[in-house]
C-alpha cells in the first residue's frame, strides 16, 4: 500500500491512565524502581520500558516521538526542546574534530550560522553549495566529509532538493544525509526518499499554533540511542529536552496536521497564481514557473499539496515593508517570523531570519533585499483575502495600476 504519512499518525492508538482518549501526561522528573538492580540494567540501556530520568526519555515525549516517527516512516524518534534543539546535537553526533559537512547554502539562518560560526570552533568545516547541483555537491565532498545537509523545501529561497539524487551520493561516499523537513510536513517524506536522517522544526507547521517551540530527530533506532547515550550522547548531554506537558499538547495538535496542510497549500497555490498573473515575481514550487516544479511533483505525497510557503519579490526593503506595514493594519496577517500558523506571517528574511547570512552571500544566492516570504495561513475565503491583499499592493506601489488593469 502506499505511504501515506497521516494514515500512519491516525493508526496510532494511545490511552490515558483511566481510559483517558488522551495519553496521560507524565508529570514527573524521576521515576522510581523497585529493584536496584533494574535501575543499574535501565542506565545501561538494557531495561525496556523503564524510565530512568525525564531528561533522557519521558512516556509524553516518546508519544509524541512515535507519531512524529510514524508519519516520516523510520523507526523511531527523538524529540526536543526546539528545531535547533533538534539539529545541533544531530551535526555534533555524527562530526568530531577534523570532519566535514557539506551543505546547502539556502538554509534556516540559525542553521547557518552554527555551520559557519560556531562549528569551526570544534574544527568541523562546512562547505555550502548549491543543493539543486549534484555535480557542485559531489564536487564538494572530501575524504573528511561525514554528512550531507539540506532541507527539502529550502528557507527562505524555497529551493527544493533532489532527496534521492543526494542519498545516492551518501551511499556512494558513505555519508549521513540529513534532511530539514520543516517547510513540506507530510508533502514530502525523506526518509522514504533515502534520507537517514530527518529534523522538523515542530514551532512551526506541525504544532501550527505558534504557541511553543520544539524539534525532533526522526530516525534509525541505533541513531537515536546514540543521541541519547548517557555517557556520549548529543541530545542527553546538551540537555535540550522538551518538557512533558508541551509534548502532549504538540501530539493533540499534530492530530489535525493533514486537515491544516491542505488547507495552506489550497490557500498558497491560489495566492501564487493570482500574484504571478498580476505580474509579481513569485516564487512558490506549485507553480509550473518554479525551477524545480516537477522534481517537487515526483517527490510528494500528491494530496497535501505544494505547502504553505511562498515568496514575492517587492523591489526594495523599504517596499516590502511598506507592504507588510500596511497588510497588518488591514489585519490580513502579522509582520512576524516563523511559519505554520493559522493567519498569515509575512517577512522580509533578508533583515530577518537569515540575517545571519553576510550581506555579499545572500546576493550571490539570490536573497534579494525586496523579498518577503509568506507563511499562508487557513484563511476560509481565500478570494476576499486576495483582493485585500492586491489592494494594499496597488496602494503602496508594489502593484501598478496600468499592469494590474492591462492583466484584467
Ligand atoms: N529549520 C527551519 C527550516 C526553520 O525555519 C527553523 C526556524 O525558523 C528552524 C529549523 C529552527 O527551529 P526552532 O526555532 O524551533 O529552533
Amino acid at each position: 500500500m502506499k505511504f501515506n504519512p497521516a494514515d500512519n499518525i491516525q493508526d496510532l492508538q494511545y490511552f490515558g491512565e483511566f481510559g483517558g482518549v488522551n495519553p496521560s501526561i507524565s508529570d514527573s522528573s524521576t521515576y522510581t524502581f523497585l529493584s536496584a538492580k533494574t535501575m543499574f540494567d535501565t542506565f545501561e540501556g538494557n531495561a525496556d520500558g523503564c524510565y530512568l530520568y525525564s531528561r533522557h526519555s519521558s512516556p509524553s515525549n516518546l508519544y509524541l516521538g512515535e507519531a512524529l516517527a510514524a508519519m516520516e516512516g523510520t523507526e523511531t524518534a527523538n524529540v526536543a526542546a526546539s528545531g535547533m534543539g533538534a539539529i545541533t546535537p544531530v551535526l555534533l553526533q555524527l562530526c568530531e574534530s577534523g570532519d566535514h559537512i557539506v551543505s546547502s547554502r539556502t538554509i534556516y539562518g540559525g542553521t547557518y550560522a552554527f555551520l559557519k560560526n560556531f562549528t569551526p570552533r570544534l574544527n568541523i568545516e562546512t562547505t555550502f553549495v548549491d543543493i539543486t547541483k549534484l555535480d557542485v555537491v559531489e564536487a564538494a565532498v572530501t575524504k573528511n566529509t561525514k554528512v550531507l545537509y539540506c532541507e527539502s523545501v529550502s528557507n527562505p529561497l524555497l529551493e527544493i532538493a533532489d532527496i534521492q539524487g543526494l542519498a545516492a551520493l551518501a551511499r556512494k561516499y558513505n555519508l549521513k544525509l540529513v534532511v530539514d523537513n520543516t517547510f513540506s510536513p507530510l508533502s514530502i517524506a525523506p526518509a522514504k526518499l533515502g534520507a537517514d536522517v530527518v529534523i522538523h522544526s515542530l514551532t512551526k507547521f506541525i504544532n501550527g499554533s505558534s504557541d511553543t517551540v520544539g524539534g525532533v530527530v526522526c530516525g534509525t533506532q541505533e541513531f537515536i540511542d546514540q543521541l541519547r547515550n548517557v555517557n556520549d550522547g548529543a541530545s542527553m548531554l546538551l540537555g535540550s529536552t522538551m518538557d512533558s506537558v508541551r509534548a502532549s499538547s504538540v501530539l493533540k495538535n499534530l492530530r489535525t496536521l493533514h486537515i491544516r496542510m491542505k488547507q495552506h497549500s489550497y490557500n498558497a497555490m491560489y495566492l501564487a497564481k493570482k500574484f504571478e498573473a498580476d505580474g509579481l515575481r513569485t516564487v512558490y514550487p506549485g507553480l509550473t514557473s518554479h525551477p524545480s516544479h516537477s522534481l517537487f511533483t515526483s517527490m510528494m505525497n500528491g494530496e497535501y499539496g505544494y505547502g504553505g510557503m511562498l515568496t514575492i519579490d517587492a523591489g526594495n526593503l523599504e517596499k516590502a515593508n511598506e507592504l507588510m506595514e500596511l497588510m497588518q493594519h488591514k489585519n490580513l496577517g502579522y509582520l512576524a517570523v516563523s511559519l505554520g500558523f493559522y493567519k498569515t506571517l509575512f517577512s522580509a528574511p533578508g533583515s530577518s531570519t537569515s540575517s545571519e547570512i553576510p550581506e555579499d552571500e545572500q546576493v550571490e544566492m539570490g536573497l534579494s533585499d525586496g523579498l518577503i516570504r509568506f507563511s499562508i495561513g487557513l484563511d476560509a475565503n481565500i478570494e476576499r483575502t486576495y483582493q485585500m491583499m492586491k489592494s494594499c499592493m496597488l496602494e503602496v506601489g508594489v502593484l501598478k495600476e496600468e499592469i494590474a488593469k492591462a492583466l484584467i
